[in-house]
């Protein structure tokens, strides 16, 4: 994977108080690798692909709308190297078909394997198994979150986001939290809203970074991938207000939250605030369907 030739704006969001608020279009960089999927890719495949494998195979996991599997079929379409990944929900193995991140990643040539939550919750049993039976194929761990991811999160980092006092992120497995605070300036202070409630997280988020420049703020409305009405109607609101689409199971429950942090005084008066938009935007589709189902309003 290459560096891309692109700018990627940081951008004012108006956010009243005495706060300047920006975000950066981290969404911006890939077409289907999105976020900061690319870079906790960036090393894993580039360190992978040096060793001239033979048999080139990756083999990675996630649920059904998992903005990991949507990115790594994107990789394994782009180079040409064929890729398997471990669903959870064996129910999906008659009706993936129906879902757009699995319909994606079939698409860019990705075989799919459907197992039930709880052989999923045994993934390490199965790493063991499939690293048996495919010798020489890339393993990446659920959400790419490995040392290389947390290195190729400092790609992230430079000229644009040294000067900012607070520097914000969405939370699932905490590697792009690891790398913002790992290799951010020493006068910055690092903000993960969580979106999943997991009281090991940053025990694990810890082994990752060594630094104690961070805060977790529990973000997670509900429970991972919960949407509510008020997550939509946020979603909605930012995009109209400031032209940004967020998705709702990360980007859009980190601002929603930045928002009422910067309400309650949180973040001191003139403080420069810059949030990552981590990408994510796959999911918004899947989200949809399902909203409909429910005959709720729509993520526009
Ligand atoms: C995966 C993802 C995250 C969380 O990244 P972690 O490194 O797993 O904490 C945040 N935002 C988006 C859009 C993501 O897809």
């Amino acid at each position: 994977m290459n560096i891309p030739d692109i700018h990627i704006p940081v951008v004012e969001i108006p956010a009243g108080k005495k706060v300047q608020l920006f975000m950066k279009r981290e969404d911006l960089i890939h077409p289907g690798i999105s976020g900061n999927k690319y870079w906790k890719l960036f090393y894993n495949i580039n360190h992978y692909l040096d060793r001239k494998p033979v048999k080139p195979y990756l083999i990675t996991f996630g649920g059904a709308f998992s903005n990991h599997i949507a990115a790594v079929a994107a990789v394994a379409k782009q180079f040409g190297i064929p890729a398997l990944g471990i669903i959870r929900g064996e129910e999906l193995h008659d009706r993936w078909q129906d879902n757009p991140t699995l319909t994606f990643a079939a698409r860019n040539g990705m075989d799919l394997k459907f197992v039930t939550r709880e052989q999923y919750r045994n993934k390490d049993h199965i790493t063991v198994s499939l690293q048996a039976e495919f010798p020489g194929a890339l393993v990446i761990p659920e959400g790419g979150t490995n040392a290389d991811a947390v290195r190729g999160v400092g790609l992230m980092l430079n000229n644009q986001t040294k000067d900012f006092d607070y520097l914000c992120t969405a939370v699932g497995t905490g590697g792009t939290l690891a790398g913002i605070s790992s290799f951010c300036e020493d006068h910055q202070q690092v903000v993960g809203f969580t979106v999943v409630s997991d009281s090991s997280l940053e025990g694990k988020i810890r082994e990752l970074t060594s630094k104690n420049n961070f805060s977790l703020i529990d973000s997670a409305f509900g429970g991972y991938g919960k949407i509510k009405d008020e997550n939509i109607r946020f979603i909605n609101d930012f995009k109209s207000r400031c032209g940004i689409p967020l998705d709702p199971v990360y980007t859009g429950k980190m601002m929603q939250k930045v928002f009422e942090l910067t309400e309650q005084g949180y973040f001191p008066e003139n403080s420069r605030v810059l949030c990552f938009h981590t990408g994510g935007l796959q999911g918004v589709e899947g989200a949809n369907l399902l909203l409909k189902k429910q005959n709720r309003n729509l993520i526009i």
